[in-house]
Parts: structure tokens; C-alpha cells; sequence
């Protein structure tokens, strides 16, 4: 996968932009609120999936504007695409090749990106919620039907957790819940298994990948855990039905679900112990960074062919060792960095810098 160009209008800070992108390394490089961050954002809307951010759609669009447009152009295998998305009206909109989608998560698929930011260090360190979307987030670009999966299973999660809560004053209602749990046990169970799947799929990859990072023999394991109901492989439907019809008199007590998916989490360890808990903050990175690599790795093979690789001001936030390793196994996808001075990016034999001021991109070599 590799990026053309990039064209943004009135997207964030930046009136009118375009980036013609080396097809190895792009730094994008400028002070604090410049609109680094805001040019990586704009490239992996095309992934298809929302702004990394949490943004609003609204908020996309540049203040005193109507609507904000980007457009990329790409090499996939060696196909040329065109991909578009506007947004106006607080809601966004995509094409690929001049044909409409449906929705922009139509998107998933067509144009595939692994983005790796500040935020992701905590990975390790944070709640089981920022583990549970790193999953989903990676997931849904390999497999472009969990998407769907996903956000029906959240609906139905809203939906019995408001059924939940009304049943203390309407006990009649209690009689349809029976098909509440029938939908998120189909949807939920079809979650456990593709994410455990795909703990499977990298595993490999991240253990080798700490090994090199650590340079040591401490030995990282990670594993899928289910709250409950996640059964063996094969009958996590049927599991997770049995759970929360087990659970069910103690769910309207709480009014919401305690079992299913989005209670998992994936829980890791360093020779035998919760890195969580025990980690120092250099382990926890080492970790990150080898979860990271192994998503790159896992979307290649998915693709048959590398993603883009974003990278948000990460680089300053890791030592030389592991900025030497990221660097060289990014499985030889193309990269686009931000960082606030040029030299922070390391060595760059080829590519293109970018210098960023007040949302106006100008390219510097
Ligand atoms: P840092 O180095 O601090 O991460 P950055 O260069 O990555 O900075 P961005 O997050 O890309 O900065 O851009 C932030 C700027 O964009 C801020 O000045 C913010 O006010 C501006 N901005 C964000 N949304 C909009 C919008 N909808 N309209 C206009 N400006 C916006
Ligand atoms: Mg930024």
C-alpha cells in the first residue's frame, strides 16, 4: 500500500493542502499546533474507520467552514486508486474510484494503515478497554466484516442494558430478554472468536519482536481472556448464551450485562508475571512496540502487501534502541512520521520532509 498524494480542503487548521508523499519515509515536522497530527488523522479516516482522536465528525471540519474534503490517491498492489471523503453536516461521507459507499466504513479494506501514537504506550499500563480496541481496531481492517459484527453487537448491548433497566418497573418485559440474549450471544460469540484468532495470528511475531527489542531472555505471553461465557473454540455462541442467562437475575439487579465481550481483556506477561502489574515502564514499552510491529505484520499478510505506518510523535517518546528497532522492521511498508524538529526522525536515507505551520504544508526536501 503505498500513498500518492494526499489533498486536504478546509480539514482542521488546514485550508488547502497537498502532500505528494515519498513512497519510503514522509516526516512531517513543525511546531506544537501546527496541524501534524491533523494531516495523519486525514489519512487514516480512509482506513475507514472514525477519527483516532474521538473526534466528532462535525469537529473535522475547519472552523467557519461548510464542508471539509480530503482526497487521497494510492497504490494498492498495482492498482491506482482515488479515494474521497467529505464532511458536511456532521456526517461523513466516502468514495472510492468515483462510486459512492454506503457508508465510510465501506472504506475498510480498500486502503489499510497501522497508526502507532502517545497514546498507545499506555496500552500495557491502562484498563482492559484501550487492550479490547487495540483488537478490534486491527481486526477490522483484516477482516472487514467484523466491523459490522461489532457495532451490531453494541447496539444489542444498548439495547438489553435499557431493557435491564426497565424491567424492575415492567416484569412482563423480562419475557424479552430471551431474544436480547439469543442476538449478542450470535454477535458477542462471533467477537470472542475472531479476537482470540487473532491473539493466535500474531503471537508469534510479537514474542520474536520482544525478543529483539529487549534483547534479552525474558519471554512475553499474552492471552484472550473471557469474562465469562467464552467457552472452548467452536462454542462461544452457546457459552456466552449460557452466561447471561446464568447471569440474568444479578444483570437486572446492576440493570447492564456483566458477561461478553466487552468485558474481555487480553492480559499479558513477562516470564510469568502481569506485566501490568510488574512491568517497569521500559518493559511496557518493549511490549507496545512488539504488539505494534506484530499488527504491521498481521495486516500484511491479511493484504498481501505491507500498510502504511503511521507514526505520531512516537519516535520522541522511545530511546535510540528502540526508534533503531521500529525503524527497521516495519516489514518495508511506507511510513509517515510527525515529530516537532527534523532530527528527531533518526537517519533518513530516502524519503521527503515536510515542514507544518499554521496548517500551511510545504515540502522542505
Ligand atoms: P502537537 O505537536 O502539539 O501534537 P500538531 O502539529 O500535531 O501539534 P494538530 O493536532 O495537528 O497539531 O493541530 C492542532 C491545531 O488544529 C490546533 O491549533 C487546533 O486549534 C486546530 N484545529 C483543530 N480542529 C480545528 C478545526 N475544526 N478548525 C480549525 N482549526 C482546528
Ligand atoms: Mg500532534
Amino acid at each position: 500500500m503505498i500513498v500518492r498524494s494526499l489533498g486536504v480542503q478546509n480539514y482542521r487548521n488546514i485550508a488547502d493542502g497537498l502532500l505528494e508523499a515519498s513512497p519510503a519515509v514522509n516526516v512531517i515536522y513543525g511546531e506544537n499546533a501546527q496541524g501534524k497530527t491533523n494531516l495523519l488523522e486525514a489519512l487514516w479516516l480512509f482506513t475507514g474507520g472514525r477519527s483516532f482522536r474521538g473526534a466528532k465528525d462535525a469537529e473535522l471540519v475547519r472552523l467557519g467552514q461548510q464542508r471539509a474534503l480530503a482526497s487521497l490517491c494510492f497504490y494498492s498492489g498495482e492498482r491506482e486508486q482515488e479515494a474521497e471523503i467529505s464532511v458536511q453536516n456532521g456526517r461523513r461521507a466516502a468514495k472510492l474510484n468515483g462510486v459512492e459507499k454506503k457508508s465510510p466504513s465501506g472504506l475498510i479494506g480498500s486502503f489499510c494503515a497501522v497508526l502507532f501514537c502517545p497514546e498507545h504506550l499506555r496500552l500495557v499500563k491502562d484498563g482492559p478497554a484501550l487492550r479490547r480496541s487495540f483488537l478490534d481496531s486491527a481486526i477490522c481492517q483484516c477482516r472487514p466484516s467484523y466491523a459490522g459484527v461489532f457495532s451490531r453487537y453494541q447496539q444489542s448491548l444498548l439495547q438489553r442494558n435499557s431493557l435491564l433497566k426497565d424491567i424492575p418497573y415492567h416484569a412482563e418485559l423480562l419475557d424479552t430478554l430471551d431474544v436480547w440474549d439469543e442476538r449478542l450471544a450470535g454477535y458477542g460469540g462471533r467477537i470472542i472468536r475472531e479476537r482470540r484468532a487473532y491473539v493466535e495470528r500474531i503471537r508469534e511475531t510479537a514474542v520474536a519482536a520482544y525478543a529483539g527489542i529487549s534483547r534479552s531472555r525474558e519471554k512475553l505471553a499474552f492471552e484472550y481472556q473471557c469474562s465469562a461465557g467464552g467457552g472452548t473454540a467452536g462454542n462461544e455462541q452457546q457459552a456466552l448464551l449460557e452466561a447471561l442467562r446464568a447471569a440474568r437475575r444479578e444483570d437486572v439487579a446492576a440493570g447492564h450485562t456483566s458477561a461478553g465481550p466487552h468485558r474481555d481483556d487480553l492480559s499479558i506477561e513477562i516470564n510469568g508475571l502481569s506485566a501490568r502489574s510488574f512491568g517497569s515502564q521500559g518493559q511496557q514499552r518493549s511490549i507496545v512496540l512488539a504488539l505494534k510491529l506484530a499488527e504491521a505484520a498481521g495486516l500484511a499478510e491479511a493484504c498481501g502487501e505491507p500498510p502504511v505506518v503511521l507514526l505520531d510523535d512516537v519516535l520522541s517518546e522511545l530511546d535510540a534502541s528502540r526508534q533503531d528497532y521500529l525503524l527497521n522492521h516495519l516489514s518495508g511498508g511506507q511510513v509517515f512520521m510527525t515529530c516537532c524538529e527534523p532530527e528527531a526522525a533518526g537517519r533518513m536515507e530516502n524519503g521527503a520532509l515536510f515542514h507544518v505551520e499554521g496548517g500551511r504544508l510545504e515540502r522542505v526536501s
